[in-house]
């Protein structure tokens, strides 16, 4: 059966990093005779501007009626006056939560080769981990929250709340994605002080018995944020709540350099996940052809991984974008990295335009592909 995957460009630098990332599906399915139809779809300030919706019914049937959903960026300061609940960003929050996805993947890697783009500059080996996040929980969701007035004085309540189910769900899913990398996971909480914390921790035991083989550890949250700044390489998976998770996914983004470079996952337990780059809409760079497409292409490398079970090509690409890099292919995002490095080494390196970026990764993907026999 032909599998449907819906592009939803969105605003901002998300129609030009859309384009990088249909450049490369195409060039794949085409060389890999994959049967795959790629549907257009419309979301957030775009979306808007054509309906009246940041997500239009028609989005929402044609998100249903796909096997996977890639999504650019939505949002700008040309929708700072619409109604709070037709933001482009509220469009972006209804498609998740009509999709059901509750776990954010985010992969961290960076090879020692290219530590140039990391402010830690010192590593010593890869840094290879992969940040699970409880997306649909936690302190943003629960109720009651709110502002009042109390004994003549101003009060806000935010709620923490989980269930066993809620955590039994993230937790399953990283064991069964450690698994399948070193086998070693490492559950993130506050058991020392918070009580759902305390219920996670238990629950991640439970669910341990029906994964002996692989190695669990519990970690504090703040002892953690120091442990990926001070040894990122000796961190495989990391599973975590939603504050928690959206904090410390952050700090991995940062080990790695730019913005621009980062891809994510949000997966369902039905198999319809929505993938799409870190970044924002990037409104004053959007139009000018500088748009750094890696976290687009890597969110494709996701799909091909998650959604279409390519490995190879997932892989492929991975090292693509690295090889890229490491010959000195750069967009402007980059360059404030790898100046440091300039003065150090003669290599240099070029500044390029989305579209030679794209061409460049795809090139360096197919020799990747073309060395393991993979094509011909
Ligand atoms: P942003 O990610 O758009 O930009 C932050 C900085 O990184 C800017 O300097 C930008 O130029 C740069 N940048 C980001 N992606 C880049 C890329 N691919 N190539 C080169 N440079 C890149 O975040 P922001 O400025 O806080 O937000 C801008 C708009 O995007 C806002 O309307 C915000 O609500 C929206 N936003 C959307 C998403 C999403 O669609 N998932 C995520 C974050 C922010």
């Amino acid at each position: 059966m032909k599998k449907k995957i819906l592009l939803l460009p969105g605003d901002g630098i998300g129609p030009e990093v859309m384009d990088a990332g249909e450049r490369v599906l195409s060039a794949l399915m085409e060389a890999f005779k994959l049967e795959i139809e790629l549907v257009h779809g419309k979301i957030g300030g775009a979306a808007y501007d054509a309906t009246g919706e940041p997500l239009p019914e028609e989005t929402i049937r044609l998100a249903l009626n796909s096997h996977a959903v890639l999504l650019g960026a939505v949002g700008g300061p040309a929708w700072n006056g619409v109604p709070f609940e037709k933001r482009p960003e509220e469009g972006l929050l209804k498609l998740r939560k009509t999709l059901s996805v509750y776990a954010n993947v985010r992969p961290v890697r960076l090879p020692t080769r290219l530590s140039h783009f990391s402010p830690l500059r010192t590593l010593t080996s890869d840094i290879h981990m992969l940040i699970v996040r409880e997306l649909t929980g936690g302190l943003y969701f629960g109720e009651p929250k709110g502002r009042m007035v109390e004994d003549g004085e101003e009060k806000a309540r935010d709620t923490l709340l989980y269930s066993e189910s809620e955590i039994r769900r993230i937790v399953e899913l990283a064991y069964k994605l450690a698994e399948k990398r070193s086998g070693r996971l490492v559950s993130v909480d506050k058991a020392n002080v918070l009580a759902t914390s305390r219920l996670w921790r238990e629950v991640a035991e439970r669910v341990h018995t029906a994964y002996p083989h692989v190695t669990l550890h519990h970690m504090l949250v703040d002892a953690m944020a120091m442990e990926m700044v001070l040894h990122p390489e000796t961190i495989d998976v990391v599973v975590t709540e939603n504050m928690f998770g959206d904090i410390l996914s952050d700090v991995g983004g940062a080990l790695v350099g730019s913005l621009g470079l980062l891809p994510s996952a949000s997966l369902s337990d039905h198999g319809l996940h929505l993938y799409e780059p870190v970044h924002g809409s990037a409104p004053t760079i959007a139009g000018r052809g500088i748009a750094n497409p890696i976290g687009m292409i890597l969110s494709v490398a996701m799909l091909f991984e998650y959604t279409l079970s390519l490995q190879e090509i997932a892989e492929a690409l991975w090292q693509g974008v690295e090889s890229t890099l490491d010959d000195g292919w750069i967009t402007a995002d980059l360059e404030s990295f790898v100046e440091h490095r300039s003065h150090e080494s003669s290599r240099p390196y070029r500044v390029i335009g989305t579209k030679e970026m794209t061409e460049r990764i795809l090139e360096a993907t197919f020799r990747q592909l073309k060395r393991k026999g993979v094509v011909a």
